[in-house]
């Protein structure tokens, strides 16, 4: 049903001068949590068969067709997921196509956006027991690999970092920041943990540590840090024989970004900028708000260059990329203003244009393997 109406919602949005592919853009409302409940709040937010959002300031808003007619108050994204959504729903309808387009050698990404305590981190890894889509992007990943074991090779790396404070840290292996460069494959942290996947249950307890390895704030020894954006790629490599024994290799990057809360950006933004650490969560989230608002007006110049995010984020926003963009919102009122903001970014993101999204000729290269290079590779090939 749901995925169903995307599809079709795609093809009446998709304008016939179409160069690229458009970002898909979805919003997710968590549940009233305990404390706002306590506090008398209404919820705000309402979802009209999962396609027309309505954003309602005032308890007599009742009649949401009559908003309708007030501009900035009614959205449409490719859809939107009431509180009770399931992780599996949102899963399958936000990811589970870029996790195929993956599989094909393309590149995918998805970040997830909104304030603090939105639901951000709740979507990507979720809980034990409703794993979240990183987890379930790799759980699809897997069987989808298992089913083709017989058309080749396949093989599985994950890396998972964190931007704080313009600092690039490994959460698979904490230590000292990482140095950003750019190679062929676009910017990557040099040394970074390159870990080979097996099996979706170690890849959950091993997000979860690493969840566990993000900055936390002094004063909130357990929290995750509201300033910390955390990104896991997925790449997956294929190697495949020719007609002439040839190993062709085919390459594929999913990346899944945790954000920082968005409300930082906001509040940094109207003040002078007090500390370091308050000047840099501004960069990183100013940067990507700046290169969403050039990639929209369709500029030349797009200021990836002004952050490490935004470096990392090159080639989900601006190259050949399908990008998919949740943005998390609570229900209640309490929260009227951040949620206003971060609708008003996820329709603005809903312009972007990312290149056309066919599997590139270059990374569908040759390998030139030695020898005996070549014989494991046939053993190896031959035991799938
Ligand atoms: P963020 O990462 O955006 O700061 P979290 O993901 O940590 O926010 O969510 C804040 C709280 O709300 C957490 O306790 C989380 O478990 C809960 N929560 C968020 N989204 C949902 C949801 N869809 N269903 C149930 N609980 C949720
Ligand atoms: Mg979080």
């Amino acid at each position: 049903g749901v995925s169903k109406n995307v599809q079709e919602l795609e093809k009446v949005s998709e304008k016939p001068d179409s160069g690229g592919s458009r970002i898909l853009v979805f919003v997710r409302v968590r549940p009233m949590a305990k404390k706002e409940k306590e506090a008398g709040s209404r919820c705000c937010v309402k979802i009209v068969n999962r396609r027309d959002l309505y954003l309602t300031e005032f308890a007599n808003e009742n009649d949401y067709l009559r908003l309708k007619r007030l501009r900035g108050r009614h959205f449409t994204f490719n859809a939107s997921f009431p509180d009770n959504a399931t992780q599996q729903e949102v899963y399958s309808t936000t990811i589970a196509d870029l996790v195929e387009a993956v599989l094909q050698g393309r590149n995918g990404s998805v970040f997830c956006y909104g304030a603090t305590g939105a639901g951000k981190t709740y979507t990507m890894l979720g809980t034990v027991e409703n794993p979240g889509v990183m987890v379930l992007a790799i759980k699809d990943l897997f069987n989808k690999i298992r089913q083709r074991s017989s058309d080749g090779n396949h093989t599985v790396h994950l890396s998972y970092l964190e931007v704080y404070n313009e600092t690039v840290r490994d959460l698979l292996s904490p230590g000292r920041p990482l140095v950003l460069r750019e190679d062929k494959q676009g910017m990557v942290a040099a040394g970074l943990t390159q870990y080979r996947a097996y099996s979706t249950d170690e890849v959950m307890a091993m997000l979860q540590q690493g969840n566990q390895n993000r900055t936390t704030e002094p004063t909130r020894a357990n929290e995750t840090s509201s300033r910390s954006h955390a990104i896991l790629q997925v790449v997956v490599e294929y190697r495949v024989k020719d007609a002439g024994m040839n190993v062709v290799k085919r390459v594929g990057k999913l990346s899944l970004i945790d954000l920082a809360g968005s409300e930082r950006a906001l509040a940094t933004d109207q003040r002078t900028l007090r500390s370091l650490e308050g000047a840099n969560i501004n960069r990183s989230l100013l940067a990507l708000s700046s290169c969403i608002n050039a990639l929209v007006e369709g500029k030349k110049h797009i200021p990836f260059r002004n952050s490490k995010l935004t470096q990392l984020l090159k080639d989900s926003l601006g190259g050949a990329c399908n990008t998919v963009m949740i943005a998390n919102i609570s229900p209640s009122n309490l929260s009227f203003g951040e949620t206003q903001n971060t609708l008003h970014w996820a329709d603005r993101a809903k312009e972007i244009r990312t290149k056309a999204c066919e599997a590139s000729e270059e990374l569908q290269q040759q390998v030139p393997e030695s020898e005996t290079d070549k014989a494991k590779l046939l053993l190896e090939l031959q035991k799938e």
